[in-house]
């Protein structure tokens, strides 16, 4: 009798200890971070209504963008606890990168760029790493995460793939749109403070002067500015294109001296953590865009 409730006692165990094991498992979420507010929004739609995923953004959404940014504590310990990071790439991470792999070697880093064709991307000096402007490129970018999630994630392959379908349809049509203003604006001549609009200036095939000195650059020299001012007199140019984020102390001056607009768009860099809050952000662009004729 005794061995025989010995042997009930260890079934017991052994039922409890694989239940505990599985429950552990179950209990184990999918980590994904993000390393900035656009692969916020797209990894945000494509884990709409995922199992046993959590999705974090490393950087506040107004943070805007990475160059030169340096990983806080809390950063840290959002990436030791992921399995995957979501970086943009094209060089824009590559600060914060050598950390995170020392930090947490297991993380796996998926990089949206990693399908763009070398012609797409914009380079003088440097790379553009900002291709997410380009409607066109933010989609590439959107069938890149969505792959390596699938492949990384098989729970949730079905949710990713319709996510995708249901994000890509969604912004065909911000495409469609977009090719109906670019015929409408075809001729048009501007000057563009920031590197960050590039992308999406170049895809309307806007003739267009760049000045990066709102992004990046913390200012001009007045040998500059002469030039800026030169080209919008020479060229008679009405248009002076700013990022919100950038500041409008350059492009007050300049305004000032050759009479030229200026129109503030959006580099969707920070912004409302919504489903739509990409292609929110672009129509508003497009709206501007269309009515700078
Ligand atoms: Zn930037």
């Amino acid at each position: 009798m005794k061995k025989v409730l010995s042997i009930i006692l260890i079934i017991l165990i052994i039922f409890i200890l694989t239940g505990c094991n599985e429950e552990k498992i179950n209990s184990e979420n999918f980590k994904i971070t993000t390393s900035f507010y656009p692969m916020y929004i797209i990894a945000l739609n494509l884990t709409k209504d995922a199992k046993n995923i959590e999705l974090n953004n490393m950087t506040d959404s107004s943070i805007g963008c990475l160059h030169n940014y340096t990983l806080t504590t809390n950063d840290l310990k959002k990436i030791q606890e992921s399995d995957i990071l979501v970086i943009n790439g094209l060089g824009l991470e590559e600060n914060i990168l050598n950390t995170v792999n020392k930090t947490n070697s297991n993380i796996k880093v998926i990089d949206s760029s990693d399908n763009i064709d070398e012609k797409d991307i914009i380079s003088g000096n440097n790379v553009n790493p900002h291709i997410w402007t380009s409607i066109n490129l933010y989609k590439n970018q959107v069938e890149t995460i969505s792959e390596n999630l699938i492949n990384l994630d098989e729970n949730n392959r079905e949710i990713y793939v319709e996510n995708t379908e249901e994000y890509i349809n969604k912004l065909n049509e911000l495409e469609n749109r977009e090719n109906t203003v670019k015929e409408k604006i075809a001729n048009v001549e501007v000057v563009v403070f920031s590197e960050s609009l590039e992308y999406l200036i170049k895809e309307m095939n806007i003739n267009y002067s760049i000045f990066s000195i709102g992004h990046e650059e913390s200012g001009v020299s007045s040998e500059e500015l002469g030039e800026i001012i030169d080209e919008i007199n020479n060229k008679n140019i009405k248009t002076i294109l700013i990022d919100k984020e950038d500041s409008k102390a350059i492009a007050n001056s300049v305004s000032a001296e050759t009479g030229a607009t200026i129109y503030e768009m959006d580099s969707c860099l920070t912004g409302e953590l919504d489903l739509d809050s990409y292609i929110t952000k672009m129509n508003s662009n497009l709206d501007i865009l269309e009515n700078i004729v």
